[in-house]
């Protein structure tokens, strides 16, 4: 109902005012100040948390009737005034407290709040506000006043106000007393006037909020004819000046004489207003999927997202038979900002029981790794009142989650039929799948069918598991991978040299989640997933080959256990290699440890416990290329004197260098980097006293290099 005046014994307290959190301050500056047509969002805005204060109302009914004594109609109503130039949204929502007032409209910034401006400046629109979670401010597009009044079964009434300018103001009561709700109302400025007239804001409704579950009623005027007495016309007209009530503005009399002429009774058109629906449609999910267009669940999944273009794809079905629902699910086009943002409960699929809103914060309702996909279920079994609890025990909800991932995978493997728009989902996507692949062995292989990667043989396509194993060679048993930090690190790895010029195909892991994945995955259609980095690569081989490999691993033996002992604890083994062609040595990790990438990736975790990392930390092995002319010279070098100090020390180098170049980081980077010093020295021939520096002093394992002139000519022909 239109709210009545606050009756006289309604004390209007003090006005208090307080200052705008410094975010929404500058947000709030922006939206004024940029020059920006497309205002009429402000209404989608301002209908959406209305209907989401209806949602919490209606959701503590369920357990709590009594929370509906303070007015069980639950809807919204637009009051324009036109005189006025205003703009009163009314709604029966759960209202806010003081609290909720000051907090909620002003002082506490949201993630969003930043993460918005930020998308502004990278030349996002401002219809994205929605996205943001802080669409209230969009009100001041069109007003410069805003005046939301608002009362909570918990609290009394309050009315907030702010004409912007970095403050606002809580007073108690109101213009108008409210049981229960929210009222807001938009001083609109003069150049907006449009937003108060009813053609345009029927436009606004049916174009962003036509699915909005609750009635969405407009104030409307309108003009009927009335029959009246001839006297009672003129009396009629007489009081019309009196009052200035709106209700009977005009009386347009026509006069209507009987036979003899004379004036008996008159036509009078008189104004009077109404309230109109204007969103009486259908919920669009228990419609017939035949006879929904496609711009119909493009605006449906626009006014259940705040979402400014439309999905992806869509699945539209019902499940029948022990247990009944509807759903309705929707692929974006694009992640949200915040998806994988820790703690943040996504509300992405809205509940329903029998068309009544439940929630839309159903945590069972689809795993973590669908967290991006948005829409509706609709429950014909559920009970009405139920509680959050006992719907996470709910077999029903578990029946009801089991179908809806069936489903998205379905939508999964419907898109990837469609290349272009497959990349654009899987750019967006890709880690939520690889996630899938991590959480879920149930649909592990049908994720795996749905995974892409870049290889060394795919250049900008990505290639499928499927591909992969359709174009590999004849003598090849296993799927080669790589994991890494970038497409150009990977590429350019000593690991993936040898495959390369074999021609075996080896597939770029490029994603810290991809280390995850693919320890689950380990096979494809009974193929291992065999990591190119790790020991105990065996490539295919003929007998010449093996052969070859046989004979200098006996040649290199006594190099490798020297090696070994010099580097001593830092490295698992030393072996020889089949795996480099033109690198001197790089270090692989052993197959149940972490891989070099895995260990960047644990290091960067700020929070990481510590306690991993000594067992889980990569374990190293370094292997050397009995091809190389550094391990052919070394080999040489090391089967004279066995105590000769540069050897050692290059060993320490090659060590160092294969650290990096292998993706590790150094533990103690500055005495690499002295010892590289040493020998930039020893290049340009320059003969000074070493000074330790103080790292290296405490370090024992940096004895000072052999300046002598025969180690250094030795150190040139290595290089
Ligand atoms: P969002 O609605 O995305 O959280 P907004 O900036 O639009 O962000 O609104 C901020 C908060 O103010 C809402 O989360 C809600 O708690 C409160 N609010 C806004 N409008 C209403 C309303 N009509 N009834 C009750 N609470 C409201």
């Amino acid at each position: 109902m239109v709210p009545k005046p606050m009756p006289e014994n309604m004390e209007e307290g003090e006005t208090e005012t307080f200052a705008f959190q410094a975010e929404i301050a500058q947000l709030m500056s922006l939206i004024i100040n940029t020059f920006y047509s497309n205002k009429e969002i402000f209404l989608r805005e301002l209908i959406s948390n209305a209907s989401d204060a209806l949602d919490k109302i209606r959701y503590e009914s369920l357990t709590d009737a009594s929370k509906l004594d303070s007015g069980k109609d639950l809807g919204i109503k637009i009051i324009p005034n036109v005189a006025e130039r205003s703009l009163t949204l009314i709604d029966t929502g759960i209202g806010m407290t003081k609290a909720d007032l000051v907090n909620n409209l002003g002082t506490i910034a949201k993630s969003g709040t930043k993460a918005f401006m930020e998308a502004l400046q990278a030349g996002a629109d401002i219809s994205m506000i929605g996205q943001f979670g802080v669409g209230f401010y969009s009100a001041y597009l069109i007003a410069d006043k805003v005046t939301v009044t608002s009362k909570h079964n918990d609290d009394e009434q309050y009315t907030w106000e702010s004409s912007a300018g970095g403050s606002f103001t809580i007073r108690t009561g109101g213009d108008e007393q409210i049981s229960r709700g929210t009222i807001i109302k938009l001083w609109v400025k003069e150049d907006q006037a449009e937003y108060v007239e009813e053609k345009r804001i029927k436009e606004i409704v049916k174009k962003h909020s036509q699915f909005i579950g609750y009635p969405i009623q407009l104030l409307v005027e309108k003009e009927r004819e009335k029959e009246v007495e001839d006297d009672e016309a003129e009396e009629a007209e007489e009081k019309k000046e009196d009052e200035d009530k709106p209700k009977i503005e005009d009386l347009d009399e026509e006069e209507e004489k009987d036979e003899d002429g004379k004036a008996k009774k008159k036509t009078v058109k008189e104004k009077y207003t109404e309230l109109e629906e204007l969103n009486k449609t259908k919920p669009i999910w228990t419609r017939n999927p035949d006879d929904i267009s496609a711009e119909e669940y493009g605006e449906f999944y626009k006014s259940l997202t705040n979402d400014w273009e439309d999905h992806l794809a869509v699945k539209h079905f019902s499940v029948e038979g022990q247990l009944e629902f509807r759903a309705l699910l929707f692929l974006p086009k694009r992640a949200p900002f915040d998806l994988f943002e820790n703690k943040k409960k996504r509300n992405n699929i809205k509940l329903y029981v029998r068309r009544v809103f439940i929630m839309d914060n159903c945590e069972d309702i689809i795993p973590e790794y669908l967290n991006f996909i948005r829409g509706v279920v609709d429950s014909e079994d559920l009970p009405l009142n139920i509680s959050r609890e006992m719907l996470q025990q709910s077999k029903i909800l578990k029946v009801i989650r089991k179908n809806l991932v069936k489903k998205c995978v379905e939508l999964f493997e419907e898109l990837a039929d469609d290349k272009d728009n497959y990349k654009k989902f899987y750019e967006q996507f890709a880690k939520n799948l690889k996630l899938g692949i991590h959480e879920d062995s149930t649909n592990r292989k049908k994720l795996s069918d749905l995974l892409r990667y870049h290889s060394s043989t795919s250049g900008d396509d990505m290639v499928s598991l499927k591909e992969y194993c359709s174009r590999m060679k004849e003598n090849q048993k296993s799927i080669y991978f790589i994991t890494g930090e970038t497409r150009e690190q990977v590429e350019n790895s000593a690991f993936v040299e040898r495959l390369r010029k074999r021609n075996y195909e080896v597939l770029y892991m490029i994603d810290p989640i991809d280390e995850y994945a693919v320890q689950q995955l380990k096979e494809y259609e009974g193929k291992t997933l065999v990591s190119v980095t790790k020991e105990g690569l065996e490539l295919p081989e003929d007998e010449e080959e093996k052969k070859k490999f046989e004979e200098d691993k006996a040649a290199f033996e006594p190099l490798c256990k020297l090696m070994k002992e010099i580097l001593d604890k830092k490295v698992e083994k030393v072996t020889v290699s089949n795996r480099l062609v033109t690198s001197p040595c790089c270090i692989v990790t052993s197959q149940y440890g972490w891989t070099a990438n895995m260990e960047r990736i644990m290091k960067a975790q700020a929070l990481r416990d510590t306690s991993t990392m000594g067992y889980m930390a990569a374990k190293k092995h370094l292997e050397i290329n009995p091809e190389h002319s550094i391990m052919k010279q070394l080999k040489e070098k090391a089967s004279g004197d066995k105590n000769d100090k540069s050897v050692k020390d290059l060993v320490n180098l090659l060590y160092e260098t294969s650290l990096l170049s292998s993706g590790f980081s150094l533990e103690d980077p500055a005495v690499h980097a002295a010892r590289i010093h040493r020998m930039i020295k020893l290049g340009l021939g320059i003969d000074e006293e070493d000074l330790p520096l103080p790292s290296e002093a405490a370090s024992e394992e940096m004895p000072p290099l052999e300046g002598d002139d025969d180690d250094a000519s030795k150190m040139e022909e290595v290089d």
